[in-house]
């Protein structure tokens, strides 16, 4: 797994100002923002501000502060969207086996249908 933070990787570029998103919500410990190439009817992706490259990076060397504010804003956008009543699904995808494309942590926050199983 890496172990170097890409300051060039597309969620940074993301943060920086430097790529649009469609942004659904934002305070100082994280950005919320609609993936691009949407595999439910909702699908959000809700990134730390910090240079985090994975769960594993995140859990590891983030503050208690940063981790508890990332998780009130995963919170926050499941209210903000309406999705506690019918659920949804939070997932991560760390390294290589879990096929994790970009190299900056990120919650991905599913919904909108019946998600089906876990791995179909
Ligand atoms: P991963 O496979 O790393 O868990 O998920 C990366 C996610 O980022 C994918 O679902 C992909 O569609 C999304 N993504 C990649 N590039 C962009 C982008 O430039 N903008 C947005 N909004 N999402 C992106």
């Amino acid at each position: 797994m890496e172990t170097k933070y890409d300051i060039n990787n597309i969620f940074a570029k993301i943060l920086r100002g430097e790529i649009p998103c469609d942004k659904i919500f934002e305070n100082d410990f994280a950005l919320a923002f609609y993936d691009i190439n949407p595999l439910a009817p909702v699908h959000v992706l809700v990134i730390p501000k910090g240079e985090y490259i994975s769960f594993d990076d995140f859990t590891t060397n983030a503050s208690a502060d940063e981790i508890i504010g990332f998780y009130q804003v995963v919170q926050t956008v499941a209210e903000k969207l309406d999705l506690l009543q019918n659920g949804y699904r939070i997932v991560s995808n760390i390294g290589k086996d879990a096929c994790q494309e970009v190299p900056h942590y990120h919650q991905h926050i599913l919904a909108g249908r019946n998600m089906g199983a876990v791995i179909s």
